[in-house]
């Protein structure tokens, strides 16, 4: 067994690369020469135009990805822990639905002279156990369905970790990779001024999520600031000259590590005999693989949005950061093999990371995954109808809801540090993340141990008691 100083080892040698990462963060965002093909967000590719939301999730399924839309992952979920808990109806309906959903217009005018009207959320889901807490995602796909469905991911994330936030989620359906970086700065500054009124450290307070990053969180407080004064609280995922938390770039992957690393003994695996495979070799991806190695697994495959690529006698996660931060693509990374994207299911491995997007697992191709179990690092990654195949097949799953919740609690240390005017080394960091990542493993566990259930099932139900207790001793529900 590793101890947790390995893992948190690693990190000691973070202090320069976090800030080498966040760099590579927003290079990656916007790489060289990106920005000036075709023209920004033009009409033709849909983008910068209004969203028609709210939309109904039928409308929203991504057939090329799911079967189903985010939002009917979520539900599919918390309904099924619902009955099982035999929650009453009316207290059903106050948790299913958000407390707070704000849409808002962000006009900004981009290089080519014209102002582009890109469509601005952020949904506060429930407030019962401590201030909305979720990131903010820049993705052309974005809607209001999507982030309703984040943002009740999160309510039962941060009670499952035991820390005192709601759920909240927000985004813009912008494409960073199309916008340079003044024009991303003025989406960013445009959001905030829109929906500063229900932010706020004591009220909901933002983080980074796929398409955005440190940068955008840095922009986003300045802007905060301009209006209320100096607050680094209002936002978390900040940059570390910024009062930002080390530990906090690297913290959903690692958490996805600690996580693999409790579940492993389950399995009869070790760290350094396993091989694993990562879908999505962004933030989340590129930390667990980097943390995976450092352990000594060995990456057999990967992807991301450009290709993926694979090889028997691995991918060096380093190497691969370096490849892209200086702008090369995945599949032309030297020493592997490119392949479809769709093959990298097949490949034989120990662990499969899906660290992607949401439901690329799904009913038509969960049958290819040659692993033994998955955790995963992306929200909702697989439709029920998949996780039943992986079930079927003795898949062992670490599911979104505790696995990646690492990014969270170290937000949470990031808020902590920022109202104290104060700052825990990395160490620090990772041994406290450490902690509440086992505790909420054991605990998630010992329920499904109990109740005989798969650790989702058993997951959802304990965040969903431990909202129902805090709305009760507030007098909200009788
Ligand atoms: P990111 O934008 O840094 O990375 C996303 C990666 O996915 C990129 O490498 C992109 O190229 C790749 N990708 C996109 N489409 C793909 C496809 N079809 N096939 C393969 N790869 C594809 O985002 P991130 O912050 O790493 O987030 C990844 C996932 O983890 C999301 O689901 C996010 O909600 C979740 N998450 C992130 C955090 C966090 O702290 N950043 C916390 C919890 C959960």
């Amino acid at each position: 067994m590793i101890s947790d100083e390995a893992v948190s080892q690693t990190a000691e040698n973070e202090d320069g690369g976090v800030q080498a990462t966040e760099e590579a963060a927003r290079s990656g965002a916007r790489e060289p020469g990106e920005a000036d093909k075709g023209g920004p967000h033009a009409e033709a590719d849909g983008h910068g135009q209004p969203d028609k939301s709210p939309r109904r999730t039928e409308e929203h399924r991504q057939p090329q990805r799911a079967e189903v839309s985010n939002y009917d992952i979520v539900s599919h979920w918390f309904k099924a822990a619902a009955e099982r808990l035999d929650l009453r109806d009316d207290i059903a309906a106050v948790l299913r639905s958000s407390y707070r959903e704000v849409q808002v217009q962000v006009p900004v005018r981009l290089r080519d002279g014209r102002i582009h009207v890109f469509s601005g959320y952020r949904v506060q889901h429930n407030g019962a156990r401590g201030p909305y807490k979720g990131g903010i995602r820049y993705h052309p796909e974005v809607d209001l369905d999507e982030v309703r469905a984040l943002a009740e991911l999160m309510t039962w994330k941060t009670a499952i970790a035991g820390i005192p936030y709601g759920g909240a989620k927000g985004g813009v359906n912008v494409d960073p990779k199309k916008l340079e970086v003044e024009e991303l700065q003025s989406v960013t500054r445009s959001f905030m001024d829109k929906v500063e009124k229900v932010l706020g450290p004591t009220r909901d307070i933002p983080a980074p999520d796929v398409g955005t990053d440190a940068q955008v969180m840095a922009w986003l407080m300045d802007e905060y600031g301009k209006l209320h004064g100096h607050t680094p609280a209002c936002v978390t995922g900040k940059p570390i000259s910024l009062e930002g938390s080390y530990g906090r770039e690297a913290a959903t992957g690692r958490g996805v590590v600690y996580m693999f690393r409790e579940a492993a003994p389950q399995l009869d695996l070790s760290p350094s005999d396993s091989r694993f495979v990562v879908q999505g070799f962004g933030n989340v991806g590129s930390w667990a693989a980097r943390i995976m190695e450092e352990l000594g697994a060995t990456m057999v495959g990967v992807s991301d949005a450009s290709g993926a690529i694979r090889s028997e006698d691995g991918i060096d996660a380093g190497a691969l950061v370096k490849h892209v931060r200086d702008g090369g693509k995945l599949p032309e990374f030297d020493g592997a093999e490119a392949i479809d994207p769709d093959d990298l299911l097949e490949i034989e491995c120990e662990v499969f990371i899906p660290a992607a997007l949401g439901g690329m697992l799904h009913k038509q191709n969960a049958d290819r995954l040659r692993c033994r179990m998955v955790v995963e690092g992306a929200n909702s990654p697989t439709t029920p109808a998949a996780d039943e195949i992986l079930e079927d097949n003795g898949i062992f799953v670490v599911p979104d809801v505790m696995a990646n919740a690492g990014g969270v609690v170290v937000s949470y240390f990031e808020w902590v540090q920022n109202l104290q005017h104060f700052r825990w080394d990395e160490r620090e960091v990772n041994e406290r993340l450490g902690r509440i990542m086992r505790r909420a493993f054991r605990e998630v566990s010992e329920r499904a141990r109990e109740c005989s259930l798969p650790l989702r099932a058993a997951a959802y139900e304990l965040g969903i008691e431990r909202v129902v207790e805090a709305s009760r001793t507030r007098g909200y529900i009788a």
